[in-house]
């Protein structure tokens, strides 16, 4: 079932219940060592056909199951991936660069929870009904699942948003072919060992491991994959919905985020800072959600700033296996290049570096040396119109400038292509209402950040996205509804 060599990882592809080696490999990093420590399946046409035709060998058998049934099965599967949550947060930590506290605490309960939302809000939907008396009808929907969903997930958060597809989908009587990121497969490849011992018919969760060219191409363009979920950057998103536009698929696209926070003089600082800084930097600031855009009222601009660098400087960046480290690694050499990059171009435009990247030194243990790793990063007087302002950068950089009104932040708020989140900091009640509506994002925290309700719609605006995750969203998206009109 898994081959291992004296020192790599060798992963293999999930298909109708069985492991199967693929004829080539791509090589994966540990991304806190710089070191190859794991082979993933570089997966093409012929797996992928493989793991289509056995997800729909697998789909009349298990859509006519009872969503109480389902809903047994994803429980067990919830119960047994907590059992070994340990093992998977190592996992994720070492795979992803990420700490191994976001894992534990974060990443790998939300795996659970994903399967439990979703094996209990199975059970609590209903289909509409309406009644025409003068023609003697009636008129309900029923909703029926799509067929095989195809499902690719992006590095940052591997199983929790793998999880976060496969869950739905399954929930609602599809079958999967899923593929996670190249860089981060460990813990999807980890979990196909438990679907069996979950009660998990062959053939319902197959997982093709693989590049985005190659094995992800091959399942956007599947003639018998009518939908696809995918969530990772806006760049792919275009060519996912170019490739999949001659067979009219079903799309929904989670995108990327250039996400402000807007901090008015009235905001409750002990709260605003240390929560600020989360959203900045948490997991590398390496989350769809992270804030890249603080605009501070000027009254309290200077106080503020001085507060979040200290504050900042206080983040340990180091070996994310040390429960005492604040920041992990990036996920690669060319990510981390990426967003050195940026903050290169900030200072070439004027802005100010006020801590982290080129301004502190970096204070690695011997093993970490070649990791890829970067200090919190705060950025000061950085024009609106600069890349470090529009572009999403997806590493531990934050943006900090000076606003007078709420009509002019919401409107520099706005000005980017991007729509995903926003968090508003502020204790007048009427205020924050008024801006929250006004805000062109899919959600609006005010007083908080990444504090998530999964009954409710997720997804963006804009350049970040097309259509919604939720309970009721996901339920909608992975079934197929129809209207039946009875005369009697
Ligand atoms: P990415 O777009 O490079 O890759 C995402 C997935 O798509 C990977 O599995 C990749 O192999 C695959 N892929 C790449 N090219 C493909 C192609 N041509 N056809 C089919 N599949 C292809 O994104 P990433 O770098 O892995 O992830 C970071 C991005 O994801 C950021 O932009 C981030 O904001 C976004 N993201 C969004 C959300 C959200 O919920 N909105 C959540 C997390 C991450």
């Amino acid at each position: 079932m898994m081959a291992q060599s004296k020192a790599l990882l060798v992963l293999e592809n999930f298909i109708g219940g069985k492991f199967i080696p693929c004829s080539s490999y791509i090589d994966s990093y540990n991304p806190s060592t710089g070191d190859v420590y794991c082979k993933v399946p570089d997966s093409g046409k012929e797996e992928v056909e493989a793991a289509v035709k056995a997800a729909k060998d697998a789909f009349p058998i298990w859509s006519s199951k009872s969503p109480w049934e389902r809903s047994q099965i994803l429980n067990k599967l919830a119960d047994l991936i907590e059992h070994d949550l340990e093992a998977f947060a190592q996992a994720e930590s070492k795979d992803q660069g990420k700490t191994i506290t976001f894992a534990r605490t974060v990443d790998i309960p939300r795996a659970v929870y994903n399967f439990r939302f979703f094996a209990s809000s199975i059970l609590h939907h209903i289909t509409e009904c309406t009644e025409m008396a003068t023609m003697g009808c009636v008129h309900y929907t029923s909703r029926a699942p799509v067929g095989v969903a195809g499902l690719i997930s992006p590095w940052n958060l591997p199983l929790y948003l793998l999880t976060w597809k496969i869950a739905p989908a399954i929930a609602c009587g599809n079958t999967v072919v899923a593929k996670p990121s190249e860089m981060t497969s460990v813990t999807a490849w980890m979990m196909c060992k438990l679907l069996e011992k979950a009660g998990v018919p062959h053939g319902v969760v197959n997982i093709v491991f693989g590049t985005g060219a190659k094995a992800g191409e091959a399942l956007v363009c599947h003639p018998d994959v009518p939908l696809v979920s995918f969530t990772g950057s806006t760049l792919t998103a275009q060519r996912i919905t170019e490739k999949s536009a001659p067979y009219c698929k079903r799309l929904s696209l989670e995108l990327g985020g250039k996400n402000p926070a807007i901090i008015f003089d009235d905001a409750d600082l002990s709260q605003c800072i240390p929560t600020t800084l989360r959203s900045s930097f948490a997991n590398q600031g390496e989350i769809c959600l992270c804030t890249s855009r603080i605009f501070v009222q000027r009254g309290i601009y200077s106080e503020f700033l001085k507060r979040f660098v200290a504050e900042a400087k206080k983040w340990k960046t180091g070996n994310p296996s040390d429960p005492a480290v604040d920041v992990g690694a990036l996920i690669s050499k060319e990510h981390l290049q990426k967003v050195r990059n940026y903050v290169k171009k900030a200072q070439a435009e004027g802005a100010r570096v006020l801590c982290g990247e080129g301004v502190d030194a970096l204070d690695l243990p011997p093993g970490n040396q070649k990791g890829y790793f970067m200090l919190p990063t705060v950025i000061a007087e950085v024009k609106d119109e600069s890349c470090c302002m529009q572009e999403e950068i997806f590493g531990p950089v934050t943006c900090v400038v000076a606003f007078d009104t709420e009509e002019e932040v919401i409107k520099r708020a706005n000005g980017v292509k991007y729509g995903l989140a926003a968090t508003v900091w502020s204790s007048n009640v009427g205020r924050v209402h008024r801006v929250a509506h006004r805000l062109q994002s899919g959600w609006v925290w005010t007083n908080c950040w990444l504090v998530r309700d999964l009954n409710l719609p997720f997804g963006g605006m804009k350049a970040s996205g097309i259509g919604r995750e939720g309970a009721k969203d996901s339920y909608e998206f992975f079934t197929e509804v129809k209207t039946i009109t009875i005369k009697h």
